[in-house]
């Protein structure tokens, strides 16, 4: 059986520590909603970075497709530094990097590293530390935090953990119990797919775990449904 792919990119300028640091976030997320089946074997992980194909550029200008630097120009907001993810989500998914051309949309996904602020798609006067397509991909920003503060590492792990949850799909529509419409649908257990202050979140995750069992279920039945 194929393979399914996650393609982890980054903007120029993101360290290779928070790149590793999302990419581990990544595996977390697959262990535990493989943990009941053997899926995380079928499931692989292929870190880009900041990447370009040779003959990117045409003149100065980036050619379309051919490098990270042509999708973050297309997704910037006009006069700003700030990166529209859904823009960068529709442009990306049905092109993957040219080497990668014959992989079908639908049988990968990507997680887009940024150290540009990402525009907040419910509410642009609130700064936002990601976002995350179900079925599509995720970004996360690494813009104010610091690679060797332990405490930025470990809530830029809470942010990853949680825009991968909704790439694979969390919260569903269907979903009727502990569940809010705020800035998109969150869990309201005590649980990373929440909405809350964010030191809160990362304290609550390292003492209680992730998910929650409510989560943890849609997460393992979504992870069974794929392919
Ligand atoms: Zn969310
Ligand atoms: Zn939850």
């Amino acid at each position: 059986m194929a393979k399914k792919m996650i393609f982890l990119m980054s903007e120029e300028g993101v360290s290779e520590g928070a790149l590793q640091v999302v990419q581990h976030s990544i595996i977390e997320v697959l262990k535990i909603a493989s943990s009941e089946n053997k899926l995380f074997n079928r499931v692989q992980v292929v870190n880009w970075g900041y990447w370009c194909s040779p003959r990117h550029l045409l003149g100065n200008l980036p050619r379309p497709f051919m490098s990270m630097d042509w999708y973050l120009n297309i997704a910037r907001e006009k006069g700003t530094d700030r990166i529209n993810t859904d823009k960068l989500y529709r442009i990306l998914n049905p092109n993957p990097k040219p080497e990668y051309v014959k992989i079908p949309h639908f049988d990968h996904f990507k997680v887009v590293v940024l150290k540009s602020e990402i525009v907040h798609p419910f509410n642009p006067s609130l700064k936002a530390y990601g976002t995350g397509r179900s079925g599509l991909g995720a970004c996360i920003t690494t813009k104010g935090f610091t690679d060797n503060n332990i405490s930025d590492v470990l809530d830029l792990k809470t942010i990853a953990m949680h825009e991968v949850g909704h790439m694979f799909g969390l919260i569903p529509r269907s979903r009727s119990t502990a569940v809010e419409e705020s800035s998109g649908l969150h869990c309201t257990n005590r649980c990373i797919m929440r909405q809350g202050k964010l030191t809160v979140m990362t304290s609550d995750r390292i003492r209680y775990g992730e998910f929650c069992p409510d989560c943890k279920y849609i997460l393992r039945a979504a992870f069974r449904a794929l392919n």
